[in-house]
């Protein structure tokens, strides 16, 4: 008699030797061990990685697929030099907004949601812009998504404000809106606002909503090559102030890439006090989060996929190896310490940024997995191919090969 619903046989499992069973029940492993187990239904690992499987920890799900819509603009201004064009881009790609029609975000929104399916992610932080241009057509379509491919791919939907709250009149009641409406995280940017004063209120609103709610909160914070920017630490304050340790993630926060050392440790600081996680998208521009260091000095800090095909990254698939891949060579963390960082910055590390528990491969763990055909870390970064299998709540969901044939003679 089989004794487990599903068995992942000869896995290859990080910082531990040899190869190993994995027993899976009712969503859930129940033995990671070397004995071999019979399963009702059984996956072949063949050697290969077995962990955790991804989580995409910053995503603008509702843009996706719209840079042919948006032009090339935005996406010049974002990324040029030391990104001193920031706010400028994200005026020319509001543009997009003036049409914006659940009717054609929903299928875009769905090819990038499956796109997660087959690469193995089982978290996203999904925002989508809530303001007066976009209304609540960006929200809806992400809302019944969220319903549809639960248990396979959590979306956890962020309101964003993305034109900004004291400068976009009116957005403010549409956040509240949408978060009436289900919306599970509150978003904010509170850099954009025109002064210190205004970006401090708009962070204070939507921590109080947030508190209200009981909800988390997400804000892009920082997003420029600007030093003086300094709204990472409002959003660290705010959540303090407002009973929200440890549930709050600043996005981007490219500025603190061009802090001198004493602010960024006085930053460091004030978020371990704050609880506060960060996402990094380095990908997405030339200036980004020291997330090396700053995971050295004991903060978590994840990756993001941050755009796919929008006016502010041409590229993307939904597929965390290759965004772990690219982050290895824009942070310089190539060696096995950087790759192993670079990993659990878009597995076990992203988990803890979004507040998601359980996010491990051992007995008592969801049974999420990825099922590498590469035997280690390194090498599923050099193929960043979609896994052999993609287990979600203890079932396999995808299933993928690879293989070419030569034809030489
Ligand atoms: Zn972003």
């Amino acid at each position: 008699m089989p004794t487990h619903q599903l068995v992942v046989g000869d896995a290859t499992l990080r910082r531990r030797d040899g190869r190993w069973q994995i027993g899976i029940d009712d969503g859930r492993i129940t033995a990671v061990t070397t004995v071999s187990l019979s399963g009702r239904e059984e996956i072949d690992a063949a050697g290969g990685l077995v962990t955790e499987s991804f989580v995409d920890a910053h995503l603008h799900l509702d843009k996706v697929h719209t840079l042919d819509r948006a032009g090339d603009d935005a996406l010049t201004a974002y990324t040029a030099g030391d990104m001193g064009s920031a706010l400028r881009s994200i005026e020319l790609a509001s543009a997009v907004k003036a049409e914006y029609d659940r009717a054609w975000i929903e299928p875009n929104a769905r090819r990038a949601v499956e796109q997660a399916v087959r690469y193995g992610v089982r978290h996203v932080l999904a925002f989508a812009d809530v303001d007066t241009s976009a209304r609540l057509e960006g929200v809806i379509p992400l809302l019944a998504l969220r319903e549809e491919f639960r248990g396979v791919v959590e979306l956890h939907v962020v309101a964003f404000p993305q034109d900004g709250l004291l400068c976009d009149p009116g957005a403010e009641d549409l956040v509240r809106e949408a978060v009436d409406l289900g919306a599970d995280v509150v978003g904010g940017i509170p850099w954009i606002e025109h002064t210190d004063a205004e970006a401090r209120e708009h962070v204070r609103r939507m921590c109080a909503l947030a508190a209200a709610h009981g909800r988390r909160v997400a804000m892009l914070v920082d997003d420029a090559g600007d030093p003086s920017l300094h709204t990472t630490e409002m959003l660290a304050e705010a959540m303090l102030e407002h009973g929200l340790a440890g549930r709050g993630v600043a996005h981007h926060a490219r500025a603190v890439g061009l802090y001198p050392r004493p602010s960024v440790e006085r930053l460091v600081r004030l978020a371990r006090r704050a609880g506060l996680g960060f996402v990094s998208d380095p990908h997405t521009g030339p200036v980004h989060l020291p997330v090396v260091e700053l995971t050295a000095m004991g903060l978590p800090v994840a990756l993001g996929q941050d755009d796919i095909e929008d006016a502010f990254y041409p590229f993307g698939r939904h597929n965390m190896a290759e965004v772990a891949f690219l982050a290895a060579h824009a942070l310089e963390a190539v060696d096995t310490a950087g790759t192993d960082l670079v990993y659990d910055a878009v597995t076990t590390t992203a988990a803890t940024v979004l507040g998601v528990t359980g996010h491990r491969l051992e007995e008592g763990g969801s049974a999420d997995l990825v099922v590498h055909r590469q035997p280690t870390v390194r090498g599923v970064l050099t193929h960043h191919e979609p896994p052999a299998y993609v287990v979600a709540s203890g079932r396999v969901v995808a299933a993928s090969t690879s293989s070419t044939v030569l034809t030489l003679t």
